[in-house]
């Protein structure tokens, strides 16, 4: 059939990201997908599946919308690329810029584009180390990330980036990058009799001495690491050791950004101003790759007096094809009012975490913030014991839902833990979470029952 010849063919050309190459090479493609239509996906044989994750966190209107077709395919006849170097420019790179000026919280009005998340996070560590250079303080050039973080996987964002796999893949770090431990709002606030302050950020910056770092770097809510929500306090606290130090915070909001968590942004929730604001995913809904950094107002002002070539910039960079659907994406968030939308099926799904969690024994730390949840299974959860690696708990739970027609996603696998990810398309509703608890549900008693509890 055309599926055998196209699986054969993957398994014989394609290197697939993220993925074994060895079992691939063996089995070639899981799926291949031909069809979408709002929160469900199809195979070539018709059957449909709940994108349960937005794909990657990112088609966050849902699938075949044709609207965000109309805008690529306009903007195609008019004109599909132009180059944004050497001072060309483009009306809808132009106009996007404006939107996101006004959509960004305090005066991050300056966007700088690129094709996604990785390129945004290495950008705004070359821009934050290019302003420190401006400012006369070329020493200031370390990058500080947390544990558990993901930031992509260039060089520069790869080795911010902490998941064991990702950040040890190929030995390519480069210097100057170190990783503190997350979330730990006392020692945050300075508490150095705090057992936790060791390895935090605050420790880390006094003894690299803060005259050589240039940024901070965080995601409001972790993501791939495994859906931690940072406790209440500690974003302020962080934004607060910045300014003391005159270090730069960096948002990465690639996940976040854009309605994910129920806000515009993530750090909305704590009413925290980053200085630069890494942006991707979402911002096209996924429909075509696009990434941006956005930057206050002083680091602009700062930049403006560089009278030489900015001799940073991706071809892609104000991609007008991508800029236009991006443009549709906004105006669609706001006129269908989509964030509200999250806000209310935040309840909804938090009331179908708790279901699972009240139903099974091996189902623990539930959490949700906006459409951006997780649960995660332990073999004992009263004393946190975990699972058995060899038991693969999370990823069989996830092959359970796939069989049912559910996509989601396991984390944490590489570091013992069976966390499992749900982050469905913004516009699903009341009805369809349902369905996607009642998968999960009967997912979770399979892998119950095979294991014998
Ligand atoms: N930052 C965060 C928080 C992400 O979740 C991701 C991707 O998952 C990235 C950066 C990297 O983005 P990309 O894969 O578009 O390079």
């Amino acid at each position: 059939s055309q599926v055998e010849e196209l699986k054969a063919l993957d398994q014989k050309h394609y290197l697939h990201p993220a993925t074994s190459p060895k079992k691939h090479a063996e089995q070639g493609p899981k799926i291949i997908f031909s069809g979408g239509n709002g929160i469900t996906v199809r195979d070539p044989n018709g059957k449909s599946y709940i994108d349960g994750v937005s794909m990657l966190w990112n088609v966050n209107l849902g699938h075949g919308r044709k609207e965000l077709a109309d805008a690529a395919s306009e903007q195609m006849m008019k004109i599909a690329y132009s180059s944004s170097f050497a001072g060309y420019s483009n009306e809808p790179a132009i106009r996007l810029a404006e939107k996101l000026a006004s959509l960004t919280p305090g005066n991050l009005n300056t966007v700088f584009y690129t094709s996604g998340g990785s390129e945004s996070n290495d950008t705004a560590f070359k821009l934050a180390r290019f302003y420190w250079q401006m400012q006369n303080q070329p020493k200031k050039k370390k990058i500080i990330s947390l544990k558990q973080g993901y930031h992509g996987v260039t060089i520069a964002a790869g080795t911010a980036t902490t998941l064991t796999g990702f950040h040890k893949f190929a030995g390519t770090h480069i210097g100057d990058v170190y990783h503190a431990k997350p979330h730990l709002t006392r020692c945050e606030l300075g508490d150095k009799d705090d057992p936790d302050y060791k390895g935090c950020i605050r420790d880390i910056v006094e003894k690299e001495g803060p005259e050589t770092v240039a940024a901070v770097i965080l995601e409001p809510v972790q993501g791939s690491g495994g859906v931690y929500i940072p406790p209440e306090g500690y974003l302020k606290a962080v934004r607060q050791l910045c300014d003391e130090y005159h270090i730069l915070f960096i948002a990465d909001e690639v996940i976040c950004g854009f309605g994910r968590t129920g806000r515009m942004f993530g750090v909305d929730h704590w009413g925290v101003i980053p200085d630069i604001m890494c942006v991707a995913k979402g911002i096209t809904s996924g429909y075509v790759p696009l990434g941006g950094v956005l930057l206050n107002q002083a680091i602009h002002q700062t930049l403006v007096q560089y009278d030489q070539v900015l001799a940073h910039g991706f071809t892609y960079s104000g991609h007008p094809t991508a800029c236009a659907v991006a443009l549709k994406t906004l105006e669609i968030l706001e006129r269908d009012q989509v964030v509200a939308h999250v806000k209310r099926m935040e309840k909804e799904l938090n009331a179908g975490l708790n279901y699972l969690e009240k139903k099974h024994r091996i189902v623990t730390k539930t959490r949700n913030i906006g459409l951006m949840g997780a649960f995660e299974l332990y073999a004992d959860p009263d004393n946190d014991t975990p699972f058995d690696p060899s038991l693969k708990a999370g990823l069989d739970v996830v092959e359970e839902c796939f069989q049912r027609g559910l996509l989601l996603r396991a984390l944490g696998a590489a570091d013992g833990k069976n966390v499992v990810a749900i982050a469905p398309p913004l516009i699903i509703d009341k009805s369809e979470i349902g369905r996607m608890i009642d998968i999960i549900d009967d997912a979770i008693h399979a892998f119950e029952t095979k294991i014998g509890i």
